[in-house]
């Protein structure tokens, strides 16, 4: 239901329309742009049980990750500082761009059909912002202060010791917080090794380490003590894509309007149906429980973060006043206003045929992703020499290992024939694995081989059994020569 129909009065033809009266403000600002501070009721019931067991498991998840290693390689890392990543264990160097553009690609579009399905389930049930802010801060702010009213008479009262004392132990355990956050971002990002010689050398002497960590939980402290529900109102991106992705056969967190209005208090023994009124009881309920202060009878607003709080309180009401469950739930537009059921739609198919598509080439490139990449460049300036009656070029070399396994490499040139590679050793490179080899190489030719200027060659790469594992086109010069 949109926000105009559902202000609008009910009545036909030639009636008066009043005028619009829904806020155009999110549900935190007051008329003044100053910020209303949300007091939330401690949620309860089906949802919120199934949602904190997500939690556990996704918490496990975040703080056991970074120390999962396959085949010696971090299950998951993303080393921006020295360009390096690691999915499923597997290395991935910014060599593979194409690779991981693609992937990134995928994941927007199973983003997109995963909205358009299913709105804003993901910011419920998986968002990081959502569960620590919910499951973890919040769940401390009960703890020490207590639920909804208390925590407001709290924060009216005077600061009183018990006042000081509260705030302080629960500042203090937020602080705590942020910076375990922080120490497990950071083993995402270097290792949980690298995290853990940081902490052993102190920060005097990582004075860089130990300032970027000051500033990140710095940064996890404002956005949980302070900043809380405005990160899904006022800054993420996904919330704001909203607008543009769901609509009237997307699955979102809905009040049936059509049975719960019109509205009424509750009174004990009244036929409501008799008396016009609907289900919704007013009791205000699923508006004091909302982590992100509207009321979900207003419709769909971009404040909803699916965080399921309203369904479980309003149907603690339904079920104490003896009418069924779910005048809030998941549910569609269209299921609601016109009794359809959810289907899959045809932009649904198209989204999902798109993604089809680019998860398809994505594990062909996987596949096809070999595991030595070879480079062979002539040095900016460098042309050829002669001696001994043979022309030689020199070549800067660049051998990515993309393997597990460390690589002994020999170099042979394939096109044309009789070319000779020397190197200060011999032809021969061990790379280690997950490792970049660089080094200098001059390839000779006898001087009758090379009939042009500039001449095409071609130069492989084999391991210690002959396996070929990449080529590399590039070009040989020699002397000019005219051609009769
Ligand atoms: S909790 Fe349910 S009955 Fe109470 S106001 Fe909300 S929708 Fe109405
Ligand atoms: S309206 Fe309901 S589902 Fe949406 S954020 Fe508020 S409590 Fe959560």
């Amino acid at each position: 239901m949109s926000e105009k129909e559902n202000h609008q009065p009910k009545g036909g033809q030639g009636q008066v329309i009043e005028a619009e009266t829904f806020r155009d403000s999110v549900g935190t600002m007051d008329n003044t742009g100053a910020r209303k501070w949300v007091f939330p009721k401690m949620p309860s019931g089906k949802f919120t049980n199934y949602r904190t067991i997500v939690a556990i498991l996704l918490l496990l998840v975040f703080f056991i990750l970074p120390f999962v290693k396959i085949n010696g390689n971090p299950f998951f890392m993303i080393n921006i500082l020295d360009r390096k990543f690691f999915l499923f264990g597997q290395p991935f160097f910014p060599q593979d761009f194409f690779i991981l553009a693609l992937g990134a690609i995928a994941s927007l579009v199973f983003i997109i059909l995963f909205t358009v399905a299913f709105g804003r389930i993901f910011c419920g049930w998986i968002c990081p912002q959502t569960i620590f802010m919910e499951m973890v801060f919040r769940k401390i702010e009960y703890w020490i202060e207590g639920d909804r009213n208390k925590q407001i008479k709290l924060d009216k009262q005077e600061w009183n010791s018990e006042k000081i004392w509260k705030r302080v132990l629960k500042w203090s355990i937020y602080i705590i917080i942020s910076l375990v956050i922080t120490h497990f971002m950071f083993m995402y990002i270097v290792g949980y090794e690298e995290v853990f010689r940081i902490m052993k050398e102190g920060p005097l002497a990582n004075s860089t380490n130990f300032l970027a960590m000051v500033l990140f939980t710095a940064a996890f402290y404002f956005v949980f003590a302070w900043f809380r529900e405005q990160v899904c109102t006022l800054v993420c991106p996904y919330g704001r894509l909203q607008g543009v992705l769901i609509d009237k056969q997307t699955i979102n967190v809905y009040y049936d309007f059509k049975r719960g209005e019109g509205r009424a208090k509750w009174r004990k023994g009244e036929d409501r149906k008799e008396n016009g009124k609907g289900d919704c009881i007013d009791c205000n309920q699923c508006v004091v429980v909302c982590p992100t202060g509207i009321d979900i009878r207003d419709g769909q607003q971009l404040e909803c973060v699916n965080c399921t709080a309203c369904i479980d309180a309003c149907d603690e009401v339904m079920v104490k006043v003896g009418f069924p469950k779910g005048l809030i739930r998941y549910a569609t537009e269209d299921e609601i206003e016109q009794e359809k059921p959810f289907k899959f739609t045809t932009r649904m198919k198209a989204y999902a045929l798109v993604l089809l598509g680019l998860v398809g080439f994505l594990v062909y490139l996987l596949q096809d992703r070999g595991v030595m990449e070879a480079k062979f460049i002539k040095p900016a300036g460098s042309t050829y020499f002669l001696r001994d009656g043979k022309i030689t070029n020199s070549y800067n070399y660049t051998l990515l290992n993309k393997s597990n396994n460390n690589i002994k490499l020999t170099m042979k040139v394939l096109n044309p024939a009789h070319g000779e590679i020397s190197t200060s050793g011999n032809n021969t490179v061990l790379v280690k694995r997950d490792e970049i080899s660089k080094g200098t190489i001059n390839i000779s030719f006898p001087e009758k081989e090379i009939k042009l200027s500039k001449q095409n060659i071609e130069i492989a790469v084999f391991d210690e059994k002959g396996k070929q594992l990449d080529v590399y086109k590039t070009y040989f010069e020699g002397p000019f020569k005219l051609a009769f």
